[in-house]
Formats: C-alpha cells, structure tokens, sequence
C-alpha cells in the first residue's frame, strides 16, 4: 500500500507535498519530473491516499478499504492515464470520456477526485490540448498528478499550468537499498555499458557480459536511462573543471543515450534495442 513511507530517497519532494498538505495549500495540478523509478508514482499514489483515506487524512493509512482499493487501482475517484495500445499513447478520446466527462459530475465517494497522468509525454498534442482548459480551471474537489521524464518535451501550456515538484536521480547506492533485486540489475548494466564505452572500440559490450548468463529480462529503458543520468553528471563536472573536450565528449554520448531511450520509450521495451549494439554505437558516435 503506497503511503509516503514507501517513497524513498525523495526527501525534498516529499517535504513540498506535506507542507502544502498541511497548510491546505495542494495545488491542484501537480507535475512529478525526474527519472523512471525514482518513485513518482509511488508518490502520486501516496498522495492520493493522503487525500482519500478517512482513517489517517493527510497521511493515508495504508490499510483500509479506500487505502487498499487505490493501490489495486479500484477507486473510482482515483484514476490513471496510462499508455494505451501499439502507440503507447493517451489518445484524445480517453481524455474525452475518462477526464472532461467524469469532470461533469462529482466525485463518487472521496472528498477529491485524482486524475493520475502516468508520462504526460505520452498524450500527443490534441489530447494535451482538450485536456488544457481542464486542467487550468478543474471542477471543485478535482486534483491532477502529471508525471514525466522529460518535462521539457511537454508543451508548455501544460508545464504552465502545473506547480512541478522535481524528484531527484537517485545515487547508485540508493537505488541498490530501495530496488533490492530487482533494481541491481540495472545498475550493473548501465555501469556495464558506461565501462564499455570508456574502455573504447576494441573491447565490445559483448565481450564484458552485458545482459549474458543471468536469465535476467533488463528494463532496457531503465538501464538506458541510468547511465545517460551519470553521464550528464560527469558533463556537468568537466565544465566544472573546465574540460571543455571531456564535457562535450559525455554530452555527446549522453545525447546518443537519450535518442535510444526515445526508441525504446516508442517500442515499449520490445524494440530489441540491445546494450551491446550501443555500446559500440557509442564509442562511435561519441568519441
Ligand atoms: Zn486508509
């Protein structure tokens, strides 16, 4: 049961959502930017619970009825955009009758409706748009959750009309105590390809083991993801020092990370984009 509890490593994020709970002062349309599996839904859903539990207000109990049915996705006043068919987007129509006609009538139980947005990124611009008015001028007791990777991709009507609450990369360390198993994977992956790509063309993704002999199906996204994250960091230090060539050398390689995500991101994780091919691509592309 998602309370704030669950969410890990966000202290900051967390600090704006309670202080705003506890002054009353929510803003009715949120946007939750950061990286994938940093804990925006999570959050979201915590937030939700905080709303709708009667046990715990503010907080979310995590255990009753209404806590319960909102982490099993069974709330009628807690609903979620997600993607939706082989485009993986949030057609208009969904906005049409899950969002503008709900809005018509009043919650059905809850204090507050919750309309979740799971990657805003994913509603094209004419669902973007029939959401606008709504979301600038929402119906009483009517709350949005917008979430993204990539807030700059958003049209900024929408970005505008949000308040954003930033949640940060999360280090290596924390993924590892907040993912336990599942997210170390990933980390070893991503740490795989950044090596490959340093140790340069003669020594392939391939040749390191990248995504072999574990029978572990990789979020390829995920890993993606994470090692473009370190590479904007280790960007953002060379200017810090000064080097110029090294901090145009990862921002380019992160740049040829992050077009891939995009691929990934179209195919829903079943592009067969492999690791190694990048790896190679990268010390190309990159060097
Ligand atoms: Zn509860």
């Amino acid at each position: 049961m998602p309370t704030f509890a669950d969410v890990h490593g966000q202290g900051r994020a967390l600090g704006v959502l309670r202080a705003a709970l506890a002054h009353a002062r929510l803003h009715h349309a949120l946007l939750f930017t950061g990286p994938a599996g940093v804990g925006k839904r999570t959050a979201a859903l915590a937030l939700a619970t905080a709303l709708a539990c009667e046990i715990a207000p503010g907080q979310g109990c995590g255990a009753c009825a209404t806590c319960t049915r909102i982490a099993e996705d069974r709330h009628p006043d807690v609903i979620t955009l997600a993607r939706e068919g082989a485009a993986q987007i949030i057609p208009i129509e969904t906005v049409r009758t899950q969002v503008i006609a709900a809005c018509a009538m009043p919650p059905h139980e809850a204090r507050e409706r919750v309309f979740l947005v799971d990657e805003a990124t994913a509603l094209p611009p004419a669902a973007a748009n029939a959401l606008l008015k709504t979301l600038e001028e929402p119906p009483a007791r009517t709350r949005f959750i917008l979430m993204t990777v990539a807030p700059d991709q958003l049209l900024p009507t929408i970005r505008s009309r949000c308040q954003r609450v930033a949640f940060a990369a999360l280090s290596t360390a924390a993924r590892r105590a907040v993912g336990g198993a599942e997210v170390e994977p990933v980390v070893r992956a991503a740490q795989a390809l950044l090596d490959a790509v340093d140790r340069g063309p003669d020594h392939p993704g391939s040749a390191l083991g990248l995504g072999q002999g574990t029978g572990e199906k990789l979020d390829a996204a995920a890993v993606i993801e994470l090692a473009a994250v370190e590479l904007h960091a280790r960007a953002r230090a060379a200017v810090a020092r000064g080097d110029l060539g090294a901090a145009r050398l990862a921002a380019g390689r992160a740049g040829i990370l992050l077009a891939a995500h995009a691929a990934v991101a179209i195919h829903h994780g079943h592009g067969g984009v492999s690791l190694e091919a990048l790896a190679l691509r990268l010390q190309r592309g990159g060097a």
